[in-house]
């Protein structure tokens, strides 16, 4: 059985004022169930005090937006995969599609720190997606297969296994437009033919896939009702603490089934 995982992806917002009522509302509405995982993922200038309000939660854990492959030295402006465990840290998001348009990340940039992220044992929230104009001009499955074979290069099946990949459609991301749960069970469907090609059955079996894009409480029981997706990476409506602890409800009920 695969657990499932919610995420908040709060990307550039919340004060750490924010942050502490927003956490106090989120945890009076939730609860601390351990049948599903919870991520929240502030911004960096959030995570200490994200940290220390969580801390007593056992479902509940921190991830951060991104990290830098390097370890430590001269890299202005970065924070390391150390710092981040510092601040108990769990989950880093890596290869997120602003990531990649908006700061030229390439795929070889995103495995070097999805590879530096296993070895300071955080677990990558590892995203691929096609465009708008790749599904319209029927590239999905080659740029999925692009996206994934490059960014998991290098690593064990353990590794593998514990990296949680987000299906993030680019068109879905922020626009109101969600994928049909179909659309979105078949792009799991390939993912996890993809990782058992570079693995085997056993790992494919077990590796969460989360799907992100527009999900909100009015649609998220229906996409997590499909069979390979076991959870959802969340943007802007994770920034209301009521819908994201709607939608964190929903995961329970379509998993528990
Ligand atoms: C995201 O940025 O990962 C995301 C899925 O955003 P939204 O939910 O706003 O589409």
């Amino acid at each position: 059985m695969r657990k499932a995982i919610l995420a908040a992806n709060w990307k550039m917002n919340m004060t750490v004022e924010e942050t502490t009522a927003y956490l106090k509302t989120f945890l009076a509405e939730t609860g601390d169930a351990t049948d599903v995982e919870v991520v929240i993922i502030p911004p960096f200038t959030a995570l200490a005090q994200a940290s220390k309000l969580i801390s007593a939660s056992y479902s509940l854990k921190l991830g951060a937006q991104n990290m830098s492959a390097h370890k430590s030295g001269a890299f202005t402006g970065e924070v390391s995969a150390t710092m981040l465990r510092e601040l108990f840290v769990r989950y880093v998001v890596l290869g997120h599609s602003e990531r990649r348009q908006l700061f030229g990340e390439t795929d070889a940039v995103i495995n070097e720190k999805v590879r530096a992220a296993h070895e300071a044992a955080l677990k990558p929230i590892f995203c691929v997606g096609e465009t708008l104009a790749e599904r319209d001009g029927g590239q999905v499955e080659a740029v999925l297969s692009r996206q994934l074979r490059a960014g998991l290069a290098g690593l064990g099946h353990k590794e593998v296994q514990e990296t949680v990949i987000a299906y993030e459609p680019v068109w879905a991301i922020g626009t109101g437009r969600n994928a049909t749960p179909q659309q979105a069970q078949d792009a799991h469907a390939f993912i996890r033919r993809e990782v058992a090609a570079v693995t085997d059955a056993a790992v494919a079996d077990k590796v969460r896939l989360q799907y992100g894009g527009s999900v909100k409480p009015g649609n998220a029981a229906a996409l997590l009702a499909e069979p390979d997706i076991d959870g959802a990476l969340v943007g802007g409506a994770s920034l209301d603490p009521r819908d994201f602890a709607e939608i964190v409800k929903a995961g329970k009920t379509a998993k528990s089934r």
